[in-house]
């Protein structure tokens, strides 16, 4: 069954098809996770990338028991490491032949002063938040402009364009992503392949504890559902082929943003 509020199947209009190939990441929980039901609901085959082994295979027997064999697979990989993408890249296309479709989802931050950051954790952050989508981009953009089809999702943040204090480098690892992002869109577009910065206000996720079971417990109610948001971002593949949406802003009504 789809999440609610998702279109099943494609319409005949989209440029993508059953046989489009969407890459997400940090598809183990939160956004991510709800992006591959969204898409897989949609149609298209879809490979999930994260860390957490069990939480991929559980999601990926989930959705080949929904959408059938063949339509799913999964890749352990930690973006913060280039080989590691190298190596999802390659599962990709043994897999399934390339990427129509990739989803820059994962992303980690922290809400505490930035003396309390380790050397070590602003390192991670920056490689997961910002590093990961351009080596992802790079691995996965020649196929699509070979095909002069593509999209490319970049999950930011709302706060790829405003100050947070207790979050700098978190802030600065968006900002950075929406400088990227904008700038890739406006490479690539003449090749027929589109990019996409989300940017989301809060959403009920585990994102930014230690406790990834802490999904749809945040005290505020008020926030995005992980499905709102990733039925937001699988409407962008019904756009006709000559439209893009470069910036997708999402808030929770009740935010003060
Ligand atoms: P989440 O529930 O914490 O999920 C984060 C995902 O990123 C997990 O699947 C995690 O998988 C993956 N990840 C983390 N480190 C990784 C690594 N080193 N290698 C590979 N995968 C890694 O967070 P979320 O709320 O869904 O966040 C999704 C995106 O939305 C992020 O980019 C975040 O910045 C953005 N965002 C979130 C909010 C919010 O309020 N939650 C608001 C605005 C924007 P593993 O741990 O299994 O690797």
């Amino acid at each position: 069954m789809a999440e609610p509020g998702t279109a099943t199947q494609l319409s005949p209009a989209s440029v993508f098809d059953r046989d489009s190939v969407a890459v997400v990441t940090g598809a183990s929980r939160g956004v991510g996770r709800a992006v591959a039901r969204s898409f897989a609901a949609k149609g298209l085959r879809v490979m999930l990338a994260a860390r957490s082994a069990d939480d991929l295979r559980a999601l990926d027997d989930e959705l080949t028991a929904r959408h059938g064999d063949g339509r799913v697979a999964h890749a352990r990989c930690d973006l913060r490491s280039a080989d590691d993408i190298g190596r999802l890249a390659d599962a990709t296309r043994e897999h399934f032949g390339g990427c129509d479709v990739l989803v820059s989802n994962a992303g980690i931050g922290w809400y505490k002063p930035f003396l309390e950051h380790t050397t070590g954790e602003i390192d991670d952050l920056v490689r997961v938040d910002l590093t990961a989508p351009m080596l992802l981009a790079h691995a996965f953009l020649p196929g699509m402009i070979e095909r002069r089809r593509g999209l490319i999702v970049h999950v930011a943040s709302d706060l790829a364009r405003r100050f947070l204090p207790k979050m700098a480098p978190y802030v600065a690892a968006k900002f950075g992503l929406l400088g990227f992002s904008g700038s890739l869109l406006r490479e690539v577009k003449e090749h027929g392949v589109k990019v996409t910065t989300v940017l989301p206000g809060l959403i009920d996720t585990s994102f930014g504890g230690d406790d990834p079971s802490a999904e749809g417990s945040r005290d505020d109610s008020w926030a995005l559902r992980p499905e709102e948001l990733a039925a937001r971002i699988a409407d962008l593949l019904e756009l006709p082929p000559h439209v893009v949406i470069d910036e997708l802003a999402v808030h929770p009504l009740h935010q003060d943003f």
